[in-house]
């Protein structure tokens, strides 16, 4: 079986901001004391004797991880090695907002064995920023970068956001300028999507600030695609793109059904196989559950042999390189091209996939329209 990804979440941000809904409240330090606590507890206890126990990626995300302490981070760190075997060149993903850290807590993070970044800078317009109640500025970015970098992380991501209210197309290039002259290694993109019941959605409601517009949300996909692939980044997967052999290996287990573990609240598991579970998302619940020994699973999925079909379609589609219909004949001993003949048809003529040979890909303008084509085989 493929090695196992672990994931820690990590609910502490230092605001609030306007687009937000992860499970994710205020920082304050007794709680994230409390919740280390919990998640060595957690991880301690962790109790599937089937699954793999070999594990190559670990990843931190929130939130805002890099408000932990390194000795918290040890902590954790030192939970995981004691319940599972660690691959000598596991990556070692650490999400870090900008200004949230100094040299001196990156370099001590850097020793601790994490060795990747994922850097929210979101855009590099101040006004953009702050309509997005972000807590830092671009210069927080520009600065926090640097500092990575003399700390000695040499595998760092960027989160980029296109789509937001009042971005214009002369801004987003501008970002993109930015972003590629620094160099990461790794490209994150996302369209900005107004979730309901956020500060975001009841200005937009209220005319406080323009609604997104998603044609030109698209467009700058687009833009952000050329610019990126003629600065010599690849087109990995729909949002993500990479410098050749940096392609994140921990979010890659997500989309071609590798086991992952997770820890904390709102984490979600799957063991590779048949079963997916997800945790208890309120913060306080789930601490007082380890606390109290309870267990801090809330919901399981048994999939059925269907699911799993749709999620192998749906999932390793994401993958730009594409999905094999020899490997999920082998897989699942169903034929895809013949039980999806119409929707295949249908979707090669309107552009949106390609089969070349072996291979079922989503083309570009397929990629901006994922959610049509995945509902075919869902
Ligand atoms: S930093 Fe990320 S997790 Fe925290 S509030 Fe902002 S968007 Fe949400």
């Amino acid at each position: 079986m493929k090695p196992a990804g672990i994931y820690i979440h990590i609910p502490f941000c230092r605001s609030r901001c306007s687009y937000c809904d992860f499970a994710t409240g205020m920082y304050n330090a007794p709680m994230a004391e409390r919740y280390v606590q919990s998640l060595v507890n957690e991880i301690g206890s962790w109790r599937e004797l089937d699954s793999p126990k070999v594990v190559d990626t670990i990843y931190f995300g929130g939130g805002t991880p890099s408000l932990l302490t390194p000795p918290q981070l040890e902590k954790l760190l030192r939970a995981v090695r004691r319940r599972f075997t660690i691959a000598n060149d596991a990556e070692v993903t650490l999400e870090i907002n900008p200004g949230t850290v100094t040299p001196k807590v990156l370099g001590a993070f850097r020793r601790l064995g994490i060795n990747r970044a994922s850097f929210g800078a979101q855009t590099f317009d101040d006004g953009e920023l702050a309509r997005l109640g972000r807590s830092h500025t671009s210069d927080d970015t520009r600065r926090t970068f640097r500092y990575l970098r003399d700390a000695g992380f040499e595998n760092i991501s960027f989160d980029l956001i296109a789509g937001l209210p009042g971005q214009s197309m002369a801004t987003w290039r501008q970002n993109l300028e930015e972003a590629f002259s620094l160099r990461p290694e790794h490209l994150s993109f996302y369209l900005l999507e107004v979730h309901q019941g956020t500060p975001l959605a009841s200005h937009i409601k209220n005319g406080l600030q323009p609604k997104p517009d998603e044609d030109l949300a698209a467009e700058m996909y687009e833009v952000m695609l050329d610019g990126a692939i003629e600065a010599g980044y690849q087109h990995y997967e729909i949002s993500n793109l990479s410098l050749p052999g940096y392609e994140s290996r921990h979010n890659t287990k997500y989309w071609t059904a590798a086991p992952y573990y997770g820890f904390g609240c709102s984490a979600h598991s799957y063991d590779g196989e048949f079963r997916r579970w997800a945790n208890e998302r309120d913060l306080n619940l789930y601490v007082e559950m380890i606390e109290h020994g309870r267990t801090t699973i809330v919901s399981e999925t048994v999939l059925t042999s269907t699911d799993r079909q749709a999620e192998a379609v749906f999932l390793g589609l994401r993958m730009m390189q594409g999905f094999s219909f020899k490997e999920y004949e082998q897989r699942f001993g169903a034929n895809l091209r013949a039980e999806h003949e119409n929707d295949l048809a249908r979707f090669r003529e309107a552009g949106l996939i390609e089969c070349t040979g072996d291979l079922l890909k989503l083309t570009r303008a397929g990629a901006l329209l994922s959610n049509e084509v995945f509902a075919a085989f869902v």
